[in-house]
């Protein structure tokens, strides 16, 4: 008897001892519940239907997929409360019953046997410090707890718990757990699955169920028995969980479009759990396939990087991004080129015939000169070297004259050129006007392929900007007027129509293929090659080149990056179905000289009906074309009529014919030896030395050229220095290009 009343008596002072403690503590300790609301999440980042494009490792390298309590299932939550606190929503915390039967048991046993661990404790124990398990901490717990109780309600705590339970492996919380087992979300476990898995907990490693599973079967069969003993299910559900539960193989975690992850992880911060973004897979297996396919053969010519961007035009949306061929590649896989700093090569010029036209500096048709000019020591060339004299804006902007585009850069103003690029969004352009100088027209500049893909999604347009954007969202689009409607429809039918990108590189005859308005590029040095097109839905970019500036003699836009655009519009549109632009309200035609583009005056020649931005487009009449007596004379400006004279040109006929690329032959570089069609005869057998010729280039601009066989490049030469190469069997291809993209190629056999 006296036993018995001492306990009560040591029970009674332990209480109220407690109780003053408690009230002590609290104040001296105040519970912050905001710290323990931050989970270790991995972040995962959707495409634009839902689809898992990546789970990043959380903190620790768990993979953590935090869930509300909604999103769980009712079995869930039945099996969490038989498996740990079937008492949580009664208990304050810390659950009396429990704590007397385990202070009664431990008394009688003399050790601790049992933990009287509620939900609450055990999401205090989850989220605080490690501490050695003793009375003590038991006790700090239960004290947390109780405070925790007082400021998160108790669905907070329980899907505190769900969140952060450990199943196993790396995997933390329910949702990461049913997804890894079986394939599931926790919302849709079945019964026996939740009861397997929320048994976990207890001992994840030596429970977890592809390692041990009769174990797991084992205490699945406990947490079922503990449930019906509740009540929480009837003996029909009982019985039905007889059979095993299978588990799912448990499936890689996703990776896909990695460059346009990166690109996403670093642009959302480092809170942001989940990322909904703008990215269509089926678009994104397209274009990395597109990509992927060729990489080898491209190898063989010099070529190892590549990317390509597509972006929606009404939203801004990138809906494709690949950086680059192999992201797996060693060597320089991972890093995205469709970001990197690159020269635009002729990609800029609609952009400065847009704003040419939108301030009524020319119209479509309007005659600019193709002459030789210079200032100072800048002399500009067209890629072939030859002078056209007269051409339109039609012809200069699609056979891409450097001339006629420098001359009206000028007249625009260079630094006002520059703030029009950059309220483009070629936010690359950070160098001063100065710096650049008339060749930014022509390439003299660095801008990124998903830059630049989204200025020609600005024409696309109707020439209204938006900035691109990577993460899905209902905000309203608030865009800005970069040029007219007017303007960007006038370029676009000069990239979309006769004489247009699209003409001239697929079968002309096939009626089935998709019609986009497009632009290439070839960057000094043969270093990038692009190609970029679009229609009213998509603006697609493609660029070709090394990630190390690499130059190769197959870096030539229209030939290496073009076909893969024109490839990417026939697989978006496989019946040719691709919706066309609408000539906008403010674009009226009016007739005008054949020649020169201008209202005529009954002397002109010929006449036609062409587009003209009312009160913008010049309209003055045609002052070329006048009868001096009995004959027509065509008055030209002096620099122009001087050109002519020395060509011995005074009337010039329409031309709507274009040129083609004539870069490979037209250069003035020569190779002097090896001569083109040289034949070499190879001295086999004992003794023989290695057999080498003599490389040698004659012409040619800035410091080095570069030398290829085949396709791959072998060495380096000084101007006016040469170098040797051990002959190979067979036909060979020897090519050399100098820093300014002149080139010159022969062919030898070796027998
Ligand atoms: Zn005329």
């Amino acid at each position: 008897m006296r036993i018995k009343q001492h306990k009560i008596i040591i029970l009674s002072f332990l209480i109220i001892a407690t109780i003053l403690s408690l009230l002590i503590l609290s104040h001296l300790f105040p519970f912050d519940s905001r710290s323990i609301k931050q989970y270790l999440a991995s972040k995962i980042i959707y495409d634009r239907d839902g689809g898992i494009l990546r789970v990043t490792l959380g903190e620790g390298d768990v993979i953590c997929r935090p869930i509300g309590l909604a999103g769980v299932g009712d079995w869930v939550v039945k099996a969490v409360l038989a498996a740990e606190d079937k008492r949580f929503f009664q208990h304050p915390g810390v659950d009396p019953i429990a704590i007397i039967r385990a202070i009664g048991q431990n008394f009688s046993s003399g050790r601790i046997v049992s933990g009287a661990s509620t939900i609450s404790t055990l999401v205090v124990k989850l989220t605080g410090p490690r501490r050695k398990r003793n009375i003590f901490t038991k006790f700090i717990e239960a004290f947390r707890s109780l405070q925790m109780e007082g400021q998160l309600d108790k669905e907070e705590i329980l899907t505190q718990y769900l969140n952060r339970a450990p199943f196993g492996s790396n995997l933390v919380g329910v949702e990461a757990a049913a997804r890894r087992y079986f394939g599931k979300s926790a919302r849709n476990l079945t019964l026996s699955e939740a009861a397997l898995l929320l048994g976990l907990p207890q001992a994840p490693s030596r429970l977890r169920p592809d390692r041990h599973p009769e174990a797991a079967r084992r205490r699945q069969k406990t947490i079922l028995n503990r449930m019906f003993r509740e009540g929480l299910i009837s003996e029909e559900e009982l019985q039905s969980t007889s059979g095993q539960t299978p588990l799912s193989s448990a499936p890689a975690l996703p990776f896909h479009a990695p460059h346009f992850c990166d690109l996403v992880l670093k642009k959302s911060g480092p809170e942001v759990r989940e990322s909904r973004t703008t990215l269509d897979l089926a678009l994104q297996n397209i274009v990395e396939d597109i990509l992927a396919r060729d990489a080898d053969e491209r190898g063989r010519l010099g070529i190892s990087g590549g990317a390509i961007v597509i972006i929606h035009v009404p939203t801004g949306e990138v809906r494709a991004l690949v950086g680059s061929p192999d992201y797996f590649d060693p060597i320089s896989g991972q890093v995205n080129c469709a970001a990197a700093r690159r020269s635009p090569g002729s990609t800029l010029k609609p952009f400065i015939y847009g704003y040419g036209l939108d301030r009524g500096l020319c119209g479509s048709d309007t005659i600019l000169f193709d002459i030789p000019v210079g200032w100072r020591s800048y002399r500009p060339e067209n890629y072939d070297r030859e002078f056209r004299g007269p051409v339109t804006v039609r012809e200069a902007l699609n056979q891409s004259l450097n001339i006629p585009a420098i001359r009206l850069a000028r007249k625009i103003s260079i630094p006002a050129l520059l703030r029009f690029f950059r309220s483009a969004g070629m936010s690359t352009l950070d160098r001063s006007a100065g710096d650049y100088g008339a060749g930014i027209a022509i390439g003299d500049g660095e801008v990124t392929l998903l830059d630049l893909t989204n200025s020609y999604a600005c024409l696309a347009r109707g020439g209204e900007y938006l900035p691109y954007r990577v993460f899905e969202s209902s905000d309203k689009l608030r865009g800005r007027e970069l040029v007219s409607r007017e303007a960007a429809y006038l370029v676009t039918d000069i990239l979309e129509g006769t004489g247009g990108l699209w003409s001239r590189i697929d079968n002309p005859d096939d009626l089935s293929r998709p019609m986009f308005a497009g632009k290439t590029g070839t960057s000094n040095g043969y270093r990038d090659a692009w190609a970029l097109g679009y229609n009213p839905e998509y603006a697609v970019g493609v660029w070709l080149g090394n990630p190390d500036g690499r130059p190769s003699p197959s870096l030539i836009g229209f030939e290496t990056a073009a076909p893969l655009l024109n490839e990417i519009f026939r697989r978006i549109y496989p019946r040719g179905d691709s919706p066309r632009f609408e000539v906008p309200e403010g674009l009226r035609k009016r007739e005008v000289c054949s020649i020169t583009g201008l209202p005529p005056n009954h002397n002109c020649p010929a006449r036609r009906m062409g587009y003209h931005i009312p009160g913008i487009t010049p309209s003055g009449i045609c002052r070329v074309h006048e009868y001096d007596g009995s004959k027509m004379v065509e008055h030209w400006p002096p620099e122009l009529a001087d050109f002519l004279e020395d060509k011995g040109l005074s009337y010039r006929s329409v031309s709507t014919q274009h040129k083609e690329d004539k870069l490979k032959t037209m250069a003035r570089l020569k190779i002097k030896s090896p001569l083109d069609g040289e034949s070499f005869l190879k001295i086999t057998g004992e003794g023989t030395f290695n057999q080498m010729i003599l490389l040698k280039a004659s012409g040619g601009t800035g410091r080095d050229i570069y030398w290829f066989v085949n396709g791959v490049s072998i060495g380096r030469t000084r101007l006016g220095t040469q170098m040797f190469w051990e002959i190979e069997d067979g036909m060979t291809t020897i090519a050399c290009t100098d820093t300014d993209g002149n080139m010159d190629a022969v062919k030898i056999s070796v027998r």
